[in-house]
């Protein structure tokens, strides 16, 4: 089976070694020196002044928006993974949703401010696939009414933007760990921010919002992350450049496979001034009819590809009604081929020759 993709594991004896220095002093979580280091690491790599590890992406989500103190109406995107909505209403929020650019398939900034009344109090946006949101027309946007910005992004690690990370972009930037994305923790996640005041908020909600062993600063919660976490973190980040070339070099095959020769295939636009991370390799098809035929032969193959994202967010049960035509239509054609470490060029070209296939056939 080939699945969409397939979680990077460093070499076993570097993960064991931390596990002994873990062994020998017994201190598993609760701010340990693997999860320190990690910080410091990761902070440097941002280039960012404040780096939070946490437990998962979700956690990084909700505690942005608690710690930012946003309540009412959040401007968001119907094109992303669900904890993106769900975070805002989990945390007593109501996510409205303007529509997407349909070549970088990011909220589309024009369909922003007609969003915008006196309940609003921020906007939360996603670099979907690692390719950066419209930064600068956001924080005009946002300046002007004076709304808070939060950025999801799970999908955009590594990623840099006009010379420095997409992450320090908006007041805080939400990252995930999980097992299945570019870089990272088996679990985990973090938030990035550049200001003292939201890094302190952050880092006492992460933990039950203690002061000392007695006394409290506020309300927490417990987002913590392991040192067996921090473990993970540490063994894989040594490869990361490793992974986006590998990445870089898997792309350029499918591009070449995939788009010469009219075969209708779109592939999002990444905007001037990126460094991209190759996290995702997503497609747009002409059709939903196309997209499925497409999807159930590589089904036959065991080769499973995945429909990042559908359905649109705003269709979910526990939204308001909003307009996003945009996206309605290109989530039921978006389609993430398989993209991973140990993906062969000889899988891309057979991945490639079914859908031309497919597409050859098409009515
Ligand atoms: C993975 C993901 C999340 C959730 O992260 P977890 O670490 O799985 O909780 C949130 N937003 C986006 C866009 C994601 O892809």
């Amino acid at each position: 089976m080939i699945n969409v993709t397939k979680s990077f594991l460093p070499p076993f004896e570097t993960y064991t070694k931390y596990l002994e220095g873990i062994w020998s002093r017994a201190h598993l979580t609760n701010n340990g020196p693997l999860l320190l280091e990690l910080e410091e690491k990761l902070k440097d790599y941002f280039g960012s002044e404040y780096f939070i590890f946490l437990n998962n992406g979700t956690s990084a989500l909700q505690l942005a928006i608690k710690g930012l103190g946003l309540t009412g109406e959040i401007i968001t995107t119907p094109f992303s993974y669900v904890a993106t909505t769900s975070s805002i209403v989990w945390e007593n929020c109501q996510p409205a949703f303007a529509d997407i650019d349909p070549n970088t398939l990011n909220i589309d900034p024009t369909k922003i401010e007609a969003l915008v009344n006196p309940k609003t109090t921020a906007i939360l946006a996603t670099h979907v696939y690692g390719i950066p949101c419209d930064v600068e027309a956001i924080d005009k946007i946002a300046k002007k009414h004076k709304l808070k910005v939060i950025y999801d992004a799970a999908h955009a690690f590594g990623v840099v933007y006009k010379d420095k990370m997409l992450v320090n972009y908006g007041d805080a930037s939400t990252l995930s760990f999980h097992a299945t994305k570019l870089f990272h923790t088996t679990e985990g996640g973090g938030l990035v921010t550049n200001d003292e005041a939201v890094a302190h908020k952050f880092s006492y909600m992460r933990n039950f919002g203690h002061k000392g062993q007695e006394d409290f600063w506020g309300v927490g919660i417990n987002a913590k992350n392991s040192e067996f976490h921090a473990a993970m973190g540490l063994s894989v980040f040594p490869y990361i450049d490793e992974l986006i070339k590998k990445r870089r070099e898997l792309t350029e095959l499918y591009d070449d496979l995939l788009l010469s020769g009219n075969s209708g295939i779109v592939r999002p636009s990444i905007p001037k001034g990126t460094e991209y991370n190759y996290a995702y390799y997503p497609i747009v098809l002409e059709s939903e009819k196309l997209l499925l035929s497409v999807r159930d032969s590589l089904l036959a193959e065991f080769i499973q590809p995945r429909r990042y994202f559908y359905p649109s967010l705003s269709s979910l049960n526990y939204v308001n009604k909003y307009e996003v035509p945009v996206c309605e239509d290109i989530s039921k054609r978006a389609l993430c081929l398989p993209l991973y470490y140990e993906l062969e060029p000889d899988q891309v070209k057979r991945i490639c020759q079914i859908i031309r296939q497919v597409l050859r056939f098409k009515s």
